[in-house]
């Protein structure tokens, strides 16, 4: 058993020890048996949120009304959760309400797809009322119970059915396939952003070019932002190169199959709810891939690019079958005489105090030093900079 099961063993003990049942259930144990890396533990157990808070010394209220409670263990957090149903969806979303129930079939009932409906107890035994176990060794994303009312009640879900495919390279069951396909309409009930986050997980998964191509079968890319009726440039994506595995390079990639100008690459990003961060990042490569495919960039442009954005640039072109010479371009990045602004000896005051007027032509000026100083006509230190100012 992994150590992150170990460590946390002692929490479905202590619950166990005081009469209520308690798993280990959902992602973890489906990661556990693909050897995936483990990311958090989530237990189910008959247990009140009241009862849990009794138990453990240091608990938060994540979500008590939906039976949730975070248990601080040992340095690590686990997320408790009262055996539960749920019902209503009447909005395709969120349900009207969630029932505490007694026993674990009721609640691995109402997740999301066979090989997230797994437990596990604390001697290790495996509860596996759907068939997951089967559809992890056959590789199968497949909804419990039946596939078309799973997706009336949370239309996400069928975001999280490509977003799984893509992260474990599995297939999508084909009833399972024809319910998305039937419904994918529902997932214009769902917040961009969690479409989003969805997204991005498929496009940053191993398996990303397939899941993508299903993503476009079952028409779910209609139901996003700018990219309905966009199938013919998207389907570009399943033979690309290589697979993006930023979130930048995956946004940076689906701009460039869309041909975007420049100018819309801001409105995309805002209309997919991005962050200001990821919005520039994302601006910044697909420019600067722009110009490394029509020309090589001056030392300049080496310089007034950050490092990270002139390596997921190469990334991209990789992604997208264009390789430039990265190596070169590195080798020139190493070698520019300047690499950031901290490092040129003068700055705008030291103009001012040589007698240059405050205004525009500091600026410039600074901009000639720097170009002059990488192009190796200037060196940067003072007395070299003294005689550059006194020849203009
Ligand atoms: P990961 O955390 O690696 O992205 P996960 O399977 O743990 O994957 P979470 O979103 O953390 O996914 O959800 C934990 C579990 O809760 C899932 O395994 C599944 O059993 C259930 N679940 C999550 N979201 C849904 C949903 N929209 N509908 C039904 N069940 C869900
Ligand atoms: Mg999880």
């Amino acid at each position: 058993l992994p150590n992150v099961f170990k460590a946390a063993l002692p929490i479905l003990n202590k619950i166990n020890k005081v009469g209520y049942e308690a798993y280990f259930v959902g992602g973890c144990v489906r990661d556990l048996l693909l050897n995936r890396h483990i990311h958090d533990i989530d237990i189910a157990t008959s247990a009140y949120p009241e009862e849990i808070k009794q138990i453990f010394e240091k608990t938060i209220d994540t979500g008590i009304k939906h039976g949730t409670v975070t248990v601080l263990y040992e340095g690590q957090s686990y997320e408790i959760t009262t055996f539960r149903t749920e019902s209503g969806y009447q909005d395709y979303r969120r349900p009207d309400k969630v029932t505490f129930v007694q026993n674990l079939s009721e609640d691995l009932k109402r997740r999301d797809f066979t090989i997230n409906a797994l437990a596990m107890d604390a001697e290790g035994k495996i509860i596996d009322h759907f068939y997951g176990l089967n559809d992890l060794v056959v590789h199968n994303i497949k909804a419990v119970g039946k596939a078309e009312n799973r997706f009336h009640e949370d239309a996400l879900r069928m975001m999280r059915a490509v977003r799984f495919m893509s992260q474990l390279g599995f297939e999508l069951d084909l009833d399972t396939k024809k319910a998305i396909f039937d419904n994918h309409e529902l997932l214009s009930k769902i917040s961009i952003e969690r479409i989003r986050d969805e997204f991005v997980k498929m496009g940053v998964g191993k398996s990303s070019k397939r899941a993508f191509e299903v993503f476009l079968d079952t028409e779910l890319y209609n139901e996003v932002p700018y990219l309905e009726h966009k199938k013919e440039q998207l389907s570009v994506f399943s033979k690309l190169n290589f697979s993006p595995v930023t979130e930048e390079t995956f946004w940076a990639t689906i701009i460039i199959l869309l041909k975007l100008p420049n100018n819309e690459i801001a409105k995309f990003m805002r209309a997919w709810k991005n962050s200001n961060a990821m919005e520039h990042c994302v601006y910044d490569i697909v420019t600067f891939f722009d110009l490394l495919s029509y020309r090589i960039p001056s030392n300049y442009e080496l310089f007034s690019t950050n490092l990270d954005t002139i390596m997921q640039t190469l990334d991209l072109s990789n992604i997208l079958g264009q390789p430039v010479n990265s190596q070169a371009i590195i080798d020139r990045y190493e070698a520019l005489p300047l690499k950031n602004e901290s490092e040129l000896v003068i700055d705008g005051n030291y103009l001012l105090k040589k007698g240059i007027p405050a205004g525009p032509r500091i600026g410039e000026l600074l901009i000639e030093i720097k170009k002059a100083i990488l192009e190796r006509k200037l060196e940067n230190n003072i007395s070299a900079i003294d005689v550059f100012l006194n020849n203009k």
